[in-house]
């Protein structure tokens, strides 16, 4: 399996804290890095800021400690940064991956103060998504830091901040990775589940999805006593449930495809691109009626939205999705986009 897994806390709190995670997360093959939040960005004032230097002196003496990494490479750290400061210091404390977080990202500005820090440095920085779901911004981030000569070694999807988040503290709206990668399909990008799911409860169900969805790895926080955590408590896992989500991983990621199979692929998809083609037939016959109906309407002195017979389709075609086992919810959404489209045409 080649995934990447970073793991660590979410905040660096003490010495012991860091190490006695460390002892463990080093030993894991798939641990690639070890993340430790040094700045904290609080949505409200007066909670834990993180520690700062301290945070960064004792990730440098683990790290000339003795203790390896389980490729016998010298234990290895990274840390979100925010300002040229940290990238500053990060580099006074040997830090070499570091990462922009969500706040980050979404502030150009910032960027581009952090591009300058970071030209010429040669360290390994990854990049959160914003909070909004912009895809634009995301790949504006990356593509800032790219033109300094910057080295990008990942994105990182951690959801997005929305007024309602489904049950998740960020809403994951998998589509929007999902462009990242077709906009990028070189770039790695690895999943943050803890941030998305809020609950460490939820992290394992997160991580599985990510992985059917072809992420290249996965970004958990992993305390050694999370209900002690000065921040996130809540969703950071212990090192036992992390394993659980490490062991989950090695099943996903095995992909034997037999020639059999693989026949059956290519006729199933075959028989994808041609529903397909006719359903963008289908599409075009609809909108050839939309504008026939907008002559009429114009002639007739009608307004083109007609609430009354919109509300009627809906009925009648989420009946007839049910009826067919369709999901429904899903339908409504096609259909309003269709329905959207339909007025737009007609007001053209
Ligand atoms: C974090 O990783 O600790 C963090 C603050 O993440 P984000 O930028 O995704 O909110
Ligand atoms: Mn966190």
């Amino acid at each position: 399996m080649s995934k990447t897994i970073i793991a660590g806390p979410c905040s660096v709190e003490s010495r012991q804290q860091l190490q006695s995670v460390v002892e463990i997360l080093c030993r894991v093959p798939h641990v690639k890095l070890i993340r430790g939040g040094v700045w904290k960005p609080r949505t409200r004032p007066g909670g834990f800021e993180g520690l700062g230097e301290p945070a960064l002196r004792w990730m440098k003496e683990l790290s000339e400690s003795g203790l390896r990494m389980a490729d016998g490479s010298p234990v290895r750290f990274c840390c979100e940064v925010a300002r040229p400061e940290h990238v500053e210091l990060c580099s006074q404390y040997s830090i070499r991956d570091i990462w922009l977080g969500a706040r980050t990202t979404a502030n150009p500005f910032m960027v581009e103060e952090l591009c300058a820090a970071l030209r010429g440095s040669g360290m390994n920085v990854m990049v959160k998504n914003p909070l909004n779901p912009d895809v634009r911004l995301w790949l504006g981030a990356i593509e800032r830091l790219q033109q300094c000569g910057v080295t990008i070694t990942a994105a990182i999807h951690r959801g997005f901040s929305m007024y309602d988040n489904h049950g998740y503290r960020n809403d994951p709206l998998w589509e929007v990775p999902m462009e990242m990668r077709r906009l990028l399909p070189d770039m790695p990008i690895l999943c943050d589940p803890s941030h998305i799911a809020g609950s460490s409860t939820l992290v394992l169900s997160v991580a599985r999805a990510a992985m059917q969805l072809a992420f290249d790895g996965l970004m958990l926080e992993v305390h050694p006593a999370p209900g002690t955590a000065l921040t996130d408590a809540g969703q950071q896992l212990t090192p036992a449930a992390m394993f659980d989500v490490v062991n989950s991983l090695t099943d996903a990621a095995g992909g034997i495809v037999s020639d059999q199979m693989s026949a059956e692929l290519t006729m199933l998809r075959d028989n994808i691109d041609d529903v397909d083609r006719q359903l963008l037939q289908l599409l075009e016959k609809r909108m050839q009626c939309s504008r026939q109906i907008a002559v009429i309407k114009r002639q007739a002195g009608l307004a083109v939205y007609q609430s009354e017979r919109w509300a009627e389709v809906l009925t009648d075609r989420l009946r007839q999705a049910e009826a067919l086992g369709l999901d429904v919810a899903f339908i409504k959404e096609l259909l309003e986009k269709i329905h959207g489209e339909s007025v737009r045409i007609q007001m053209d």
